[in-house]
């Protein structure tokens, strides 16, 4: 299965530290062959960031801040310039203010709601946009996204409508591009302990429920997620576009607690 990647090449945006998501999803990646180029949030993140780069032999490292449309734009000139083409791009992007990932959804300001949306929903959508204009050999996106889109977890207020809206925009923009032979997708993961997931309040005991009523009885790792990330980012998955794809442990298929939980 090794070199399923061979020949092509992607921007990865979202890797903060070796425990993000992005930094799993990329490892795969580049284990498989692909030429990564990787985008940093501001200078603190970008020293993190550059030499987790350099480790995967990395062509480009550039600053990105999603909530600064000129600056994504510069990113995509860049990427233009340098590389000429695009075959693939991981959107693993969120942030909402951590005094509203507690309490009642009902309570979230309007700036927060706002800012949400923007760096959580819309910049997903202004990626696929620069990223389509340089794919004109067809290519493939995925966005990472959350359950708590579909239903309510605790906590995650409205991080769960700005995931509710991102993958509203997964199969929107599934369908603009697919007559280009460009797929999106999504990726559903289970929590996983990274910097976004601890701005979530009381986040622990979500991530041992899980551990204790999943399916397969545990979470999961982020090479987990890369792996399936790999998958629709490869030709394996050529004909999947515009698909929510759950990776967590299977806990969305599951409507109450296990037995010995609910015996307690
Ligand atoms: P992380 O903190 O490692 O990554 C979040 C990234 O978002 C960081 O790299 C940060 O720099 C970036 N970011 C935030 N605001 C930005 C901005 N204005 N401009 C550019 N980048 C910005 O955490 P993670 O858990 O790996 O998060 C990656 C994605 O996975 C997020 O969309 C998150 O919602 C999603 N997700 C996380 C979990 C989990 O449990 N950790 C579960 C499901 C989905």
């Amino acid at each position: 299965m090794d070199g399923l990647m061979k020949g092509k090449r992607g921007l990865v945006m979202g890797v903060a530290n070796d425990h993000s998501i992005a930094w799993g999803i990329a490892r795969k990646l580049s284990e498989h062959g692909a030429e990564l180029a990787f985008t940093y949030q501001g200078d603190a993140f970008g020293r993190r960031v550059k030499p987790l780069a350099e480790k995967l032999g990395a062509s480009l490292v550039v600053p990105c801040d999603v909530e600064d449309s000129a600056s994504v734009a510069a990113t995509f000139e860049t990427l233009g310039k340098e590389w000429g083409g695009l075959d693939f791009v991981v959107h693993a992007i969120g942030f909402s203010d951590k005094n509203e990932l507690k309490g009642l959804y009902a309570d979230t300001s309007r700036d927060n709601f706002v800012r949400t949306m923007v760096i959580s929903c819309y910049s997903f959508t202004e990626i696929a946009r620069h990223a389509a204009a340089l794919m004109s050999d067809g290519g493939a996106m995925i966005t990472l996204t959350y359950a708590g889109s579909v239903r309510v977890m605790p906590n995650y207020n409205v991080m769960g409508v700005a995931k509710a809206g991102l993958e509203a925009s997964v199969r929107y923009l599934a369908n603009d591009y697919g007559p280009r032979g460009i797929r999106v997708n999504g990726i559903s993961a289970g929590p996983v302990r990274t910097l976004a997931g601890a701005g979530i309040s009381d986040a622990r005991h979500m991530y041992s429920y899980q551990q204790r009523n999943s399916p397969l009885r545990r979470t999961v790792t982020i090479d987990e997620v890369g792996g399936s990330a790999l998958y629709l980012l490869s030709d394996l998955s050529s004909g999947v576009t515009g698909e929510i794809h759950y990776v967590d442990s299977g806990y969305h298929i599951v409507s109450m607690p296990t037995l010995d939980e609910l015996k307690q």
